[in-house]
Formats: structure tokens, sequence, C-alpha cells
């Protein structure tokens, strides 16, 4: 039949939202793990559109071609679905913003969207710039944000030296989050929101996040969350009212190193004082059609299929994880080389009991493993030598099955010292605030048996009795002795 106009296809899209919709609403009902596992991709989706692939198909196209003018105008126009072109939308990308905007909003009766992003920190830029404006014909007007201090490493450079010093927005840090009264002290007319990493990376900050969402809901402006470290499998700040999520895929959601990826999780109808009725009504719609056409930051849809069947265990994996990192936080807890063991997870932790509060495994009141809520605290977990920075490096050294690696959230167990590596840029003074000593060392535990971790962590410790280990590596690849020849 020949189409009729752009009507025609605008009434088409009508129908195809309220299939939608209720496809959205049946799935919304199960479980998390029933979620995580099929997302929005649906027998009719498959059926209908993908030959019955069983799997979300990669769709590497570049764009999408249309039946006519008619369907191009509207698909240009935003007022019929559309991938047009995949630095803006692309169907493999939308099956996992469909389910990372599910799992967030997992357990309220709320609304969420998501936005896919090339990287952890392009979800931060994503989420946090379009609040960055100064007020309508007020051009000289010098805004704030709110943030913790203690953030990962990246994020400290963004804020720092692109936000605070390219472009004299103010960072106005929080030293002690867990503090109310200092979060409420820093904000004024001119701030423009609330920016709270929990768990943060290293250092595993907590705060009281229900408190602080209040403070930034009293004051007419949203809370941000950076949740990377606990995932929506332990914490949902959604759910608790927070505004925005991110996270950095390239972890724990994607536990198996598949690449680099990010994700803006939004509630609909946020708070902000800035003067935007579009942005506030879906944030992560708004970012993916606008600023972000604009600025490109879109992940590959590869990258988002590998993350996307790194999902599907989420839970059950984030519960290992957890179980495994106690596991070893005890036994270096006991240790004599080890000064402190920081895991939230232990009781003796200063945060421990607010942590409590928040980090559940979700839906363990329904796992026959458990029958009843359970408390999990993720697999980040750091400690520090006794001897200084040098027996710290010292023992790392020795690590033969704990990879060294400035990674996080691994299938495998890596480790990295965050002094010389993560935390290295900004400076003796920017550690201090994070609380990051040169013999800090990060551990995140990943899926191996227990005991073959503590075996590892045993070998290594046992230098500082004297013990060593010969060492041998193989030569360069090609790609590396290039550029170290470049470097001379
Ligand atoms: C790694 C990380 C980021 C940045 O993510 P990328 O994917 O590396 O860009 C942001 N926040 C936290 C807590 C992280 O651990």
């Amino acid at each position: 039949m020949k189409p009729t106009g752009k009507t025609f296809y605008e009434e088409a899209a009508q129908r195809s939202l309220a299939w939608h919709t209720e496809n959205i609403r049946n799935i919304k009902s199960k479980r998390f793990d029933t979620i995580a596992v099929h997302g929005i991709y649906s027998m009719q989706e498959a059926l209908d559109f993908n030959q019955g692939s069983i799997i979300e198909p990669i769709y590497m196209s570049s764009s999408q071609a249309y039946r006519d003018a008619d369907e191009m105008e509207a698909a240009l126009g935003y007022t019929i679905p559309t991938w047009c072109y995949s630095r803006i939308a692309n169907p493999s990308v939308y099956y996992l913003e469909g389910v990372l905007a599910l799992l967030e909003g997992y357990g309220a009766d709320i609304e969420t969207s998501c936005c896919a992003t090339s990287s952890g920190m392009g979800a931060i830029q994503s989420a946090v710039d379009p609040f960055l404006v100064t007020d309508r014909g007020n051009p000289g007007q010098k805004i704030n944000f709110v943030a913790t201090s203690q953030v990962y490493g990246g994020t400290f450079q963004q804020f720092a030296v692109r936000k605070h010093q390219e472009k004299n927005i103010e960072w106005r840090k929080v030293i002690h989050s867990n503090n109310i009264e200092e979060w409420a002290s820093l904000i004024d007319d001119n701030t423009r929101f609330l920016y709270g990493e929990l768990p943060s990376n290293p250092g595993q900050a907590f705060f009281d996040l229900q408190a602080v969402i209040e403070l930034a809901h009293a004051h007419g402006i949203p809370m941000i969350v950076d949740a990377t470290v606990a995932t929506p499998a332990l914490m949902r700040p959604l759910a608790l009212g927070a505004d925005i999520v991110v996270q950095s895929i390239t972890k724990t959601i994607t536990s198996s190193g598949f690449g680099i990826g990010g994700a803006v999780i939004a509630r609909k109808n946020i708070v902000s004082n800035v003067d935007n009725d579009e942005m506030k009504a879906d944030f992560a719609a708004y970012i993916k059609l606008l600023p972000n056409r604009d600025n490109g930051p879109n992940i590959s849809p590869f990258n988002a299929i590998l993350a996307l069947n790194d999902v599907r265990n989420l839970r059950t994996k984030m519960d290992r994880f957890s179980r495994n990192t106690m596991i070893v936080a005890e036994y270096l807890a006991q240790h004599k080389h080890i000064e402190q063991v920081d895991y939230l997870g232990l009781e003796d932790h200063p945060l421990h009991t607010i942590a409590k509060k928040y980090l559940k495994l979700v839906d363990s009141e329904h796992d026959p493993l458990y029958n009843k809520a359970v408390n999990r605290y993720g697999h980040l977990m750091s400690f520090r030598v006794k001897g200084g920075a040098q027996a710290a490096r010292d023992v790392f050294d020795a690590f033969s099955m704990i990879w060294r690696a400035t990674d996080l959230g691994r299938i495998k167990s890596v480790a990295t010292i965050p002094a010389i590596s993560t935390h290295s840029q900004q400076g003796e003074e920017g550690r201090k605030l994070a609380d990051i000593p040169p013999n800090l060392i990060r551990l995140c535990v990943g899926g191996e048996h227990p005991d073959d971790i503590i075996a590892d962590l045993d070998r290594g410790l046992s230098v500082l009795d004297g013990k060593k280990f010969q060492m041998t590596f193989p030569e360069y690849s090609a790609g590396g002795a290039s550029s170290a020849i470049l470097k001379k």
C-alpha cells in the first residue's frame, strides 16, 4: 500500500508506541534477573524485525534508509521512532539502553530512560553539562556545583581542570561527604546540582544518600550519582529519589572487560533550576537527541551488545564477587604486613553502618539461596601495606595471578597502585584530599576461587619476609616496541 503523507507514518508510530509501552509494563512486572536476561528484546521484536534471532543483533550500520520524503521528514523531526544515524541512535544501542533504564528503576514506581555513551567519562560530561549554563539574560553569572572530593581520578580531572580551571565553573568540594551540614553550607542560588560518587573509587567514601537527595530537592536542584561501584544489583539511587545516575559500564556491568562504555540513566521529570522544560521532562532522551547528537559521545553498537551480554547475570555475579571480597578482606585484615584494610563490608569500617543501609543484594529476599534481604558490598577494596610506598610496590610486583592494571570491575582479580596510576594526575594535594597514600593498593576481587586469590596475595606479601621471586616476561610486541622507539 502506498503510504499517504507524514501523518500515515506518525499514526503508525503512535500504534508502535502503545505496543511498546505495554511491552515495557509487562517486562517491569518481572524480577531483576529476568529483566537483566531479556531486557526489552521481545519475541515480537525478534520475529517481526530480526529474523527470529533470539539474541539482540549487532547493527553496525551507520545510518537508516527511509521509504520516502515524508518518512524522512518525520524521522528527522523526531515525530516517529528513528535510528537515522548511529551517532544519534542505533537499534543495538537501544536494546542496551532499555535494559539499563529498567534495572536502575527496578522496584520503584517510576519511569526511567537511558542514554548510553562511549565511556563513563562521556556519561559524566553528558550528565552534568546541560546544567552548567547561565541563566537567560545573565551571561556573566558565576555558577557552581557541589560534588564530593572523593571521586574517580578522571572525574576529578574533568571537574577540576575542564570545568573549574578552564571554564570558570566553580567546583565546591565536599570533603566529608557523610556530613550533611557540609553539603548544605556549600549550596547557594547559583548551584546547579549536587553530585556524589558512592561507594567512591578507590576510597569507598559513602554518605547518607537519602538525606543528600532531600537537600538537593529542597534547593530545587538535581542529585546526580555515580553508582558505578555498586551497580544496580546493589543500589538504585533513582528509586530513592535521585534524578540522574551515571555508570561507567566499562566496569562491573561489562565485567568481561570487552571495551569502554558509559550510561546516563534518569527518571522522568527531574528537578532543576535551569530554565529548560524539555530537559527536565525526559533528561536521558533529551541529551541523546540534542546535546549528544551535537557533541557525539555515542557508544559503538558493538560495545553496546558486549555490555548487554554481560548484564544478563549481573545480580548473581555481584553476589559472588562480593562474597569473595569479604573473604579476602577478612584475610588481609589479620595479616601482619597490612596496616589497614578498607572495605565497606567490614564491621569496623567507619562507614559500614551507613553503607549497610543502602547496599543490599537486589531480590535476595526472593532468592531461594537466602529467602531474606542480605547486604553485599561489591568487589572494590583497598589495603595499605606496612613499610610505605616501596613495600607496596614490592608486594604488588610479586603477584602472579592478580593482574597489575588500572582496571576495575573485572571477572579477573585486578590490582593497582592509585597514587602512580589513576590518581597520579591530581598531584599530592588532590591525593591527600581523596585519602590516597602511596602505600595503598586497590584490589578489585574477581570471580576466581577465593583460596587462589588469597594464595596470590600471600605470595606477594611474603616478599616482605625476604622471599624473592624471579619473574620473566616476554619481549614487547611490535606495538609496544614502536611506541618505545617513538619516545627516544
Ligand atoms: C572508571 C570510572 C569512571 C570512568 O569510566 P570510563 O568508562 O573509564 O570512562 C567513572 N566513575 C567511576 C566510579 C569509575 O570507576
